[in-house]
């Protein structure tokens, strides 16, 4: 990757962390360890926690206890800093301001930018080769408000591929997407972990993560019920008592990366 950040293997620790909304608690005293050099995908159903969970690790949410992101513990991190390590993309942003894509996409170098300078070299750089990652290249002059909700979704991914974070966190990135898109995102995030990035998102698809993740983590009522490598902590039981309903599996296949993989499907 061009001018890619140096990746030292830090990933994200917490520790007995709280967090919530008002006086109602979604966390209490969470523990977890996300690596880096791994695509993480955190499931659960409707309200376990996951966008919560995200939001507190991209610093928009206050929490008691100890968050240590990229070897930095989060509280004390500022904004600034924040942007250079953290690149997120949340669910279901508005994009209605009169931007055009190539605008929207640059913006991802922001946080590198030397106060009072223009685009570098190496910015234009990093914002087209995300723009050839998400194939946005025929409508880089097209105002993102005139787009469609999947080719937003692409504009706002590429923004942050062009920030080149060492954290990435991601919110169902593909909820919008159609299939080449999907694959092409999980690819790169894929690669992105193999070079030394962590890799956090949320998504509800269980074959999705059956066919990329590394690791899975399921929430359920603010809780971590199963963590681990892709192959154990993604089972029938985990999945039945997770989602409270039975699934079955079926067939097997071969993942991109040589290991097997299952297909699920609630029954
Ligand atoms: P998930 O992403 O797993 O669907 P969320 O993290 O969005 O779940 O929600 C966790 C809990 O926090 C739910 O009970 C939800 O209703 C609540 N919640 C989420 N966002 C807010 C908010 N802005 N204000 C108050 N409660 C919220």
């Amino acid at each position: 990757m061009r001018g890619s950040p140096s990746v030292s293997g830090r990933g994200i620790q917490l520790d007995r962390v709280c967090a919530g909304y008002g006086g109602r608690r979604v966390f209490d005293r969470l523990s977890a360890e996300f690596p880096s050099g791994a695509l993480t995908m955190l499931l659960g159903p409707n309200g376990s926690g996951k966008s919560t969970l995200l939001r507190l690790l991209g610093g928009a949410l206050p929490f008691s206890g100890n968050a240590v992101l990229a070897g930095r513990s989060l509280r004390r991190l500022s904004s600034g800093q924040r942007g250079k390590l953290v690149g997120m993309v949340s669910q279901s942003p508005s994009l209605s301001f009169p931007f055009t894509v190539e605008e929207v996409v640059l913006l991802g170098r922001l946080p590198h930018r030397k106060f009072l300078s223009g685009w570098t070299t190496e910015d234009r750089g990093c914002a087209m080769e995300a723009v050839r990652e998400m194939e946005l290249g025929e409508m880089l002059s097209r105002r993102v408000s005139s787009l469609s909700g999947g080719e937003k979704q692409r504009v706002l991914i590429a923004q942050v591929i062009a920030q080149q974070p060492e954290v990435f966190l991601l919110d169902e990135p593909s909820s919008a997407l159609d299939p080449r898109h999907t694959l092409r995102l999980f690819r790169f995030l894929r690669k992105c972990a193999r070079e030394g990035a962590t890799v956090v998102a949320a998504v509800h698809d269980i074959n999705l993560a059956a066919e990329y993740a590394d690791s899975v983590c399921f929430l359920k009522n603010g809780r971590i019920e199963a963590f681990g490598d892709v192959e154990e902590a993604l089972n029938d039981s985990v999945l039945s008592s997770v989602y409270d309903v039975p699934f079955a599996s079926f067939g097997a296949d071969l993942r991109e990366d040589g290991r097997w993989r299952r297909v699920w499907r609630a029954v």
